[in-house]
């Protein structure tokens, strides 16, 4: 699902975040990511979503060679395979749940008509089905990570990237958030999930351990 080759990062203020970083990810794996902060874990979770470009190596993502696409052909494999989930949920905030998740298919050539029966359906698979026209400020964290969740996968993607999930939840909603990335998982979802919580990472069938840019 993803390969990196000898991928480095160097941002245009000079700062190199990624020093020649070889990595491989599986079909159907659940990865953690883990290492101090600063030691490159967001931007090679950025580089395999696609959202930013290697300065030197390569990166295939579901077999495409990421340099030898085009812009448009990049969001077009971004929107169809990859779902991100954030650690600051970034919700619409005057949005209901329904059309925050049903927004999650503007770019992936869903007809209208379906979105909103696609958007209530992934609700309902994340245990908000009595939330679906509550706006974010009527949620709590839990349930807004929910819903981000849910925006990530009413699109089905094949790869999952998620960036400190549950960073911002009390232990309880973290652990609900968790089991959902499992059930995805268990479904054939590849996901990979940056994570500095320690049991969560270890409670993970594979870590990835990075420190100064590199793959330790
Ligand atoms: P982590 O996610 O492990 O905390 P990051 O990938 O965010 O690490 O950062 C790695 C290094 O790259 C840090 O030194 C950080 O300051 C730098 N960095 C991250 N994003 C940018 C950016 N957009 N521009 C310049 N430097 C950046």
């Amino acid at each position: 699902m993803v390969e990196l080759d000898q991928v480095t990062k160097t941002y245009s203020g000079g700062v190199t975040a990624l020093h020649g970083v070889t990595l491989s990810i599986g079909y159907g794996e659940m990865v953690a990511i883990v290492g101090p902060s600063g030691s490159g874990k967001s931007t090679m979770l950025h580089l395999i979503g696609t959202l930013d470009r290697p300065s030197t190596g390569t990166i295939r993502i579901d077999g495409h060679d990421v340099a030898r696409l085009s812009d448009r052909q990049l969001s077009a494999l971004r929107a169809r395979r990859i779902g991100f989930v954030f650690q600051q949920f970034h919700l619409a905030p005057a949005v209901t749940a329904v059309d925050n998740v049903a927004d999650g298919l503007l770019y992936s050539g869903v007809p209208a008509g379906q979105r909103a029966r696609r958007a209530r359906a992934a609700l309902t698979r994340v245990g908000l089905g009595d939330r679906l026209d509550h706006r974010p400020h009527e949620l709590s964290g839990g349930e807004r990570q929910r819903v981000a969740i849910a925006r990530a996968v009413v699109g089905r993607p094949a790869l999952l990237l998620a960036d400190e999930p549950t960073g911002n939840l009390d232990s309880a909603s973290g652990a609900g958030v968790m089991e959902l990335l499992r059930d995805l998982h268990q479904t054939g979802t590849t996901i990979v999930i940056i994570t500095h919580d320690r049991d969560i990472a270890a409670s993970l069938p594979r870590q990835v351990a990075m420190r100064d840019g590199k793959v330790s």
